[in-house]
């Protein structure tokens, strides 16, 4: 390999380091990618669209399930788990073709191999047969991302305990499954895995699942997963466990002396930054007391010349925040001044049945801010669309700041959950992110019949008025 000079030399090719190689490249920089893996990152290969292909693998399911419901006689459906697992690797292979083409045609250098701060502004990159290869640049950005975290007692074997890098490619879904952590991988997961036939049960230390959420729509899903032989034990401490024999399966221990036997145990308990063997104290960058590389509002790190965005960084480990750090970084870098991001109004969309979508304050968290707040609920069960779907489990929830006169002014979260609700967010992230008042909202129109109508029916009870609820 021979070694090269660039404007900007990117240390990971997941949504933070591709966006900003994407960016800067059509700002005309020049930049160069290291990816020790394959581009695209956890995002692509063992997280957001391989979740969301089993997810809608089992929304097939469900829905075949009750075709009979619509008068369409489809039989009892069956599940072919490899042909699932192959569709879904054909989503990532095509969305990975298309990935490295646009990197391509915009002249984008990818290295393969794992990339290592060196002295300043230099980035070495060691490939896999051991060759070496030293890349200069005016400016580096760390993208490098995060790890599934684990818990002691729960050694990662692939098959009696595995994390979300290893669920993805089991041989065989289990009859039954301990999910440990209830967050936005746990419940995506426990849905998924309960809707193709596994009995789920979830485990989760806080005493909600869904923590950030809004209560009632934490309480939307748990009700459902309920309904679905989901069984979701909060406040619980998971004290460790017992294969059986030949490790056909293993015992949970939990909570107060209760246990359940599983034949798999899904840690999904966060994920943490991954920062070892990336030279980084030795150039000056420096990590905060989480293990994040600490970084300014511009995602500058420590070390002169050394940007830092994505999962590595402490803000929310999503895909579009990568995106949006990986711009803003660029921008930085040609000078442009950039406003900071916004963290506060991110839309945060959870893809299990029934969806969860939101963005800016639920209720308390607007009270604990100090806004006098009004609320409006609408749910799912009035809406037409919804009922013609058959699927009229949910609400949506608009929080906003009460006016003298009792209606609402300024809105401040709207929360979802129900019917492809993660389609739905977008003109309730518009109004929260630009601002808009419950009267600016109401006085739109919303297409007939939608469900995204009853976010429009909500906002309207906020002036006062009101059609159907
Ligand atoms: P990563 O995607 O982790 O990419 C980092 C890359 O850097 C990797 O490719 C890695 O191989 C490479 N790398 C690391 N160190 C080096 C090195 N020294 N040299 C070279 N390369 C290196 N987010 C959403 O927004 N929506 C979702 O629906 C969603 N679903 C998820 C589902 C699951 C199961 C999981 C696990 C995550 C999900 N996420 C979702 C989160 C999302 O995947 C991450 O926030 C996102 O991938 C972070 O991007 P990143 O670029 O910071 O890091
Ligand atoms: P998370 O932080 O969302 O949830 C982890 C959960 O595990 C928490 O509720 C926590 O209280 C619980 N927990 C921690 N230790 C525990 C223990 N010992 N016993 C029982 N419960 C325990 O993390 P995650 O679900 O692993 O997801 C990681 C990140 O990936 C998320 O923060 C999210 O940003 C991202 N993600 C996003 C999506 C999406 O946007 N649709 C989907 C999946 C993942």
């Amino acid at each position: 390999m021979s070694d090269s000079a660039h404007d900007v030399v990117v240390v990971g090719g997941g949504p933070g380091g591709y966006a900003a190689a994407l960016y800067g490249a059509s700002a005309g920089l020049d930049v160069a990618v290291v990816e020790k893996h394959k581009v695209g990152g956890t995002c692509l290969h063992v997280g957001c669209i391989p979740a969301k292909e089993l997810l809608e693998a089992a929304s097939v399911y469900r829905t075949v399930s009750r075709a009979a419901t619509f008068g369409v006689d489809a039989g009892e459906p069956s599940l072919d788990w490899s042909a699932v697992l192959e569709r879904k690797q054909q989503v990532i292979d095509k969305m990975m073709a298309g990935l490295s083409s646009v990197l391509g045609q915009r002249k984008v250098t990818v290295l393969s191999g794992t990339g290592l701060l060196a002295a300043s502004g230099t980035v070495e990159v060691v490939a896999d047969d051991g060759s070496t290869q030293t890349l200069t640049a005016t400016s580096i950005i760390v993208a490098s991302g995060s790890v599934p975290r684990t818990i002691a007692g729960f050694d990662v074997d692939g098959e009696l305990v595995v994390t979300s890098d290893e669920l993805f490619s089991i041989s065989r879904l289990p009859a039954d499954a301990a999910v440990i952590g209830g967050g936005a991988i746990g419940c995506e997961f426990a849905s998924m895995m309960g809707d193709l036939g596994t009995k789920v049960t979830v485990l989760e230390a806080l005493p909600n699942i869904l923590a950030g959420c809004d209560a009632e729509v934490a309480k939307t899903v748990r009700r459902s997963f309920r309904k679905r032989g989901i069984e979701v034990h909060t406040g619980v401490t998971v004290h460790g466990h017992e294969p059986r024999p030949h490790r056909s399966g293993t015992v949970v221990s939990f909570g107060e002396g209760k246990q359940v036997d599983v034949e798999m145990v899904v840690v999904a308990v966060g994920r943490r930054p991954r920062t070892e063997g990336l030279g980084l104290e030795a150039v000056g960058v420096e990590l905060d007391g989480r293990g994040f590389v600490a970084v300014d509002d511009r995602g500058r790190t420590a070390a002169p010349g050394v940007w830092a965005v994505g999962d590595v960084v402490d803000s929310p480990q999503l895909a579009h925040t990568a995106f949006a750090e990986g711009m803003l970084v660029i921008r930085d870098i040609l000078g442009e001044d950039p406003n900071p991001l916004d963290y506060h109004g991110t839309p945060w969309c959870i893809y299990s049945h029934p969806e969860v979508a939101f963005a800016g304050h639920t209720e308390q968290s607007a009270v604990d801010a100090g806004f006098d707040v009004v609320t409006s609920v609408h749910r799912y069960m009035a809406n037409g669309r919804a009922q013609i779907l058959g699927e009229t489990e949910g609400m949506v929830k608009v929080v906003a700041e009460k006016q003298a006169d009792g209606t609402g002014g300024r809105i401040l979260g709207v929360h979802m959950a129900g019917p492809w609700v993660t389609e739905q967010l977008g003109q309730a992230y518009l109004a929260v992110n630009w601002e808009a008042t419950a009267a600016d909202v109401a006085g739109l129109i919303q297409p007939h019949p939608t469900m995204s109508e009853l976010f429009g029916e909500t906002v309207l009870s906020l002036t006062g008025r009101s059609l159907h609820g």
